[in-house]
């Protein structure tokens, strides 16, 4: 390892790396695209992304296995996703398979940057798109440039995963027919007053509700819900309007196939959160952080699994999909991407 890095104390931040992708859009076409060592952007301050916000980006990790490999997590996933959200935003898609390799050759460029396997920290990978002529007019820019970066990145959890107090929030996330399925920017951005809020507040996240009927639960600003019941069922809100973690799918594959739990995808009323066992958010970045207790206006839902561990479904959630990520248990076909 070439690289200067305390990689345990590293925490969840951006460290300039040596390459990154680019590709530009133009006149109806990708260019071939190239790895380049400058990590600035230039554009028109008229460009479309910051009058009108057209931008969408994914999130994965690279980080070696148990036997030295060099992985990504199911890139392709990340591949489709960001081609449904590019579409839903008129900005044209960068194929698929150009995508996985792209993300491929990132890594492959920055191997010096992969922390080692047991330290907690991995390669954060960043692609995202955004219109990039200028546009005064309301209408999608003609140009795009589409970016990968990767940054090293600590454990989200220094210490261990203790359960975190989160509350119902009165801002609603996404509406209805809206873009709460895609991950687009203009999500984050309308929440972090949100999310300022409910820290000054002492809350870890902010469960949000679907805004026609706020009775059903949606997700976090950044992860997705799961929920065990007391027979040890797996049980994740179901709602056009929730962005489809890869984590949170994988993890209904993990309780099926691995652990042979049942698992419900259905509407999740907030009236019956008493009634679960164990509750937890799922996203890359933590792959769990377990929930200990959601204030509802000042009623307490408190989980059985308590504030001092993770639950005993969500911990074997947890060690099983990191031990498929860290090759320490056999991984279903075509979960790994081997890049060294
Ligand atoms: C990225 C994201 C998640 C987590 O998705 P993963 O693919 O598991 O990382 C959940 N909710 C929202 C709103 C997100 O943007």
């Amino acid at each position: 390892m070439s690289k200067d890095i305390d990689w345990g104390s590293l925490g969840f931040g951006y460290i300039q790396t040596d390459k990154r992708f680019v590709a530009n859009y133009k006149d109806g076409a990708w260019d071939a695209g190239t790895l380049t060592g400058d990590a600035t952007v230039t554009m028109s301050e008229c460009a479309c992304v910051l009058q009108y916000a057209q931008t969408c980006f994914e999130g994965l990790k690279a980080y070696r296995t148990e036997d030295g490999r060099v992985v990504c997590f199911r890139p392709d996933l990340n591949a489709a996703r960001m081609a449904d959200s590019c579409r839903r935003l008129e900005m044209p898609v960068f194929p698929e398979e150009r995508f996985v390799q792209a993300v491929h050759e990132v890594v492959a460029a920055n191997l010096d940057f992969v922390p080692p396997y047991g330290s907690g920290a991995t390669l954060y990978l960043r692609p995202f798109m955004f219109g990039s002529n200028a546009v005064i007019g309301v209408k999608p820019a003609t140009e795009f440039q589409f970016r990968i970066f990767c940054t090293p990145v600590g454990p989200y959890f220094k210490g261990g995963a203790k359960p975190i107090t989160i509350r119902v929030s009165d801002f609603d996330r996404a509406a209805p027919h809206g873009t709460g399925h895609i991950k687009a920017g203009l999500n984050y951005a309308m929440s972090l007053h949100a999310i300022m809020d409910a820290h000054r507040q002492g809350f870890a996240e902010n469960m949000y509700l679907d805004p026609a009927t706020r009775s059903k639960v949606e997700e976090t600003g950044g992860a997705n819900f799961i929920f065990i019941t007391k027979d040890g069922k797996l049980v994740t809100p179901k709602s056009n309007s929730i962005l489809p973690s890869i984590t949170r799918r994988s993890l209904m594959v993990v309780a099926e196939r691995y652990l042979g739990m049942p698992v419900e995808h259905r509407e999740v009323l907030l009236s019956e959160l008493g009634d679960f066992a164990e509750c937890g958010l799922c996203g890359t970045a933590a792959v769990i952080s377990p929930v200990g207790k959601v204030v509802d206006h000042g009623r307490e839902i408190c989980f059985p699994s308590g504030m001092e561990q993770m639950g005993s479904y969500t911990q074997k959630l947890y060690d099983t999909l990191t031990g498929i990520q860290m090759g320490r248990i056999p991984a279903p076909e075509g979960w790994l991407h081997t890049i060294a």
